[in-house]
């Protein structure tokens, strides 16, 4: 395909280079002898000619355009299906804002000059170096005037193009703030309401937003300079070339026709020069934004499957923690250090500590969200980083602190967890997350549909869908980080005691900050700084674990455990 675009630039541009001597031959020929007929025959083949080349330019344009659009959507299958195999670290390495604008806005960069590229890679030099021949072989004395011409021309183009390019790398940069600052509005929408944020946010984006213009337009003007300059050299070539020409017609060293091909020729290396300009300007512009898609592109997860995986003994969910030590990349001291313990299948297992505690931090290493630095992680007896991803995860249903909605419906959202559920599991699920009487008060049912961000239903309400949705995987292990935080405690104690029914399988692992949802689990781990501070059932913590106690006693006002 690429080469057959090659081929109808390089006969368009052999079609366009042979027009002018044909013209000259017209006024040579044809009119020095008054002969008519020759005038007819060789416009009609000028005609002819220029019909050609009108279709293989149309043709080039069209094919060009075909593989460039298909190169575009292949690059962001591309950036699209790897980001998916990233894990937690590599998007806080990028960020968001930055992975967007990279798959949106800098493949389009690469596209467009791949555009320019296919048609002017065989036109630029063709044309050019085919123009200087067919010019020296009108008249090498004429042809004198690029040696001027030329040097000028290209010391214009590369003292404008260096000033672009700076400018150009600069933008694309811009254009990741502005994205980023717009997301973060958009988000946190209300946020920016209700503490009557949005003048500063105004101010914050009007900032970002005439930093990128400003950038623009200085590159335009650099770039509006180019055009005159350009047509500036181009027309006092001509001038110098008409000027010589004409004596040397009179010197009768040359006849009219030659000295009008001639000046088509200057024109044709001229272009071809402006051409190639273009190509300089616009493809270190296509290089940061290929930089950039590369970077992501190159990114190595640092998660990924063992050579050799084992298989997961099915049926028992069996969780346990020895020696764990984690720290986030760049962190001075570890978010854990030396945890140990067991989730057994059947019981449940509970989670408490102040925020920032390591909490969540814990639970995202069941999932191998995050790769540990010392200790290992089993499931089963086998160490997480032996399973496939795919394998290890198929076996937890996770709950995470943030619960995520899609857009969709409310039986699609809880589909999520199973994509073969069957309308009873995913009512049953949701009537075992205390859903089921809210989802039957909406205006249609299962199958109303969810907001983007889940923004139309209340937190508590979200909590309870991502649990439903965690529970008709019918998983061996079952990761509920925070999730009964917004519930109210009769509903937070009914769940508890369904899932109880449900889960009688499974291990269960809980994170709480409520005294209330913890104390009936039978185990407690205490974290405190990313260590543990003690661990057994309420009662035996009560007499050992001092942190508990604190905890125990600053809520106890609120709901009487004592
Ligand atoms: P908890 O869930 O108990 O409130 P976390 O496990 O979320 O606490 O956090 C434990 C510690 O790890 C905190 O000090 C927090 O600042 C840090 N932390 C959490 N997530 C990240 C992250 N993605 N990168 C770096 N540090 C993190
Ligand atoms: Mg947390």
């Amino acid at each position: 395909m690429i080469a057959f675009v090659f081929l109808l630039v390089f006969l368009q541009s052999l079609s366009e280079l042979y027009l002018p001597t044909l013209m000259a031959d017209i006024v040579n020929i044809g009119i020095g002898k008054g002969d008519t007929n020759y005038i007819v025959k060789i416009g009609g083949l000028m005609l002819l000619i220029t019909a050609a080349s009108v279709v293989f330019s149309i043709a080039a344009s069209y094919y060009s355009s075909t593989i460039a659009a298909g190169f575009g959507k292949r690059i962001r299958r591309k950036l699209f299906n790897h980001v998916e195999h990233f894990s937690l670290n590599e998007f806080d390495k990028i960020g968001t804002a930055s992975l967007i604008t990279r798959t949106t806005n800098d493949v389009t960069q690469v596209q467009q000059v791949l555009i320019m590229m296919l048609r002017m890679m065989v036109m630029a030099p063709m044309m050019c170096i085919g123009g200087i021949i067919m010019a020296v072989s009108k008249d090498a004395t004429l042809s004198l005037v690029f040696v001027v011409v030329i040097p000028v021309l290209a010391a214009t183009i590369i003292f404008i193009g260096s000033k672009g390019v700076v400018l150009f790398k600069a933008m694309q940069i811009k254009v990741d703030k502005l994205n980023l600052v717009l997301r973060e509005n958009l988000t946190g929408i209300r946020v920016i309401r209700s503490f009557n944020r949005t003048g500063f946010e105004q101010r914050r984006f009007d900032a970002t937003n005439k930093d990128l213009t400003q950038t623009a337009i200085k590159v335009n003007k650099v770039m509006a300079f180019m055009m005159p300059i350009m047509m500036l050299i181009l027309n006092l070539s001509s001038v110098a070339i008409l000027w010589f020409g004409s004596i040397r017609i009179g010197n009768e060293d040359m006849q009219i026709g030659d000295l009008m091909a001639f000046l088509q020729y200057a024109m044709q290396i001229l272009f071809s020069l402006i051409m190639v300009a273009m190509m300089f300007i616009m493809v270190p512009r296509a290089s940061v934004s290929a930089v950039r898609i590369n970077e992501v592109i190159e990114m190595k997860p640092d998660i990924v499957d063992a050579e050799e995986t084992s298989g997961l003994a099915a049926g028992s969910g069996f969780v346990e923690f020895r020696e764990v030590t984690f720290s986030y990349p760049g962190a001075e001291k570890p978010a854990l250090s030396a945890i140990s313990f067991t989730a057994m299948n059947g019981e449940t297992t509970a989670i408490i500590g102040g925020t920032g505690s390591g909490k969540s931090t814990l639970v995202n290493l069941i999932p191998r969200f995050y790769d540990i630095q010392s200790g290992s992680v089993l499931i089963n007896d086998v160490d997480v980083r032996n399973l496939s991803q795919q394998s290890l995860r198929e076996k937890i249903g996770y709950v995470p602190q943030q619960a995520v909605l899609f857009t969709g419906t409310i039986s699609e959202n809880i589909r999520y967890g199973k994509e073969d559920a069957t309308e009873e599991e995913i009512s049953h699920a949701a009537e075992v997350a205390q859903a089921a009487s809210f989802i039957s008060e909406m205006l249609d049912g299962y199958q109303s549909i969810i907001a983007q961000g889940g923004t139309n239903v209340s937190g508590g309400q979200k909590q309870r869908l991502s649990i439903a949705r965690a529970l008709v995987r019918q998983a061996d292990i079952y990761i509920f980080d925070d999730s009964f935080s917004a519930l109210d405690l009769k509903t937070d104690a009914l769940l508890r005691a369904a899932l109880k029914e449900e889960t009688k399988q499974s291990a269960v692992i809980i994170v709480a900050q409520r005294v209330s949802t913890v104390i009936h689990a039978d185990k407690i781990i205490v974290l405190d700084e990313g260590e543990i501070a003690g661990m057994g059932t309420h009662s035996e913590l009560m007499q050992s674990c001092s942190v508990y106690r604190e905890i125990v006693s600053s809520q106890l006002s609120e709901e009487e455990i004592a």
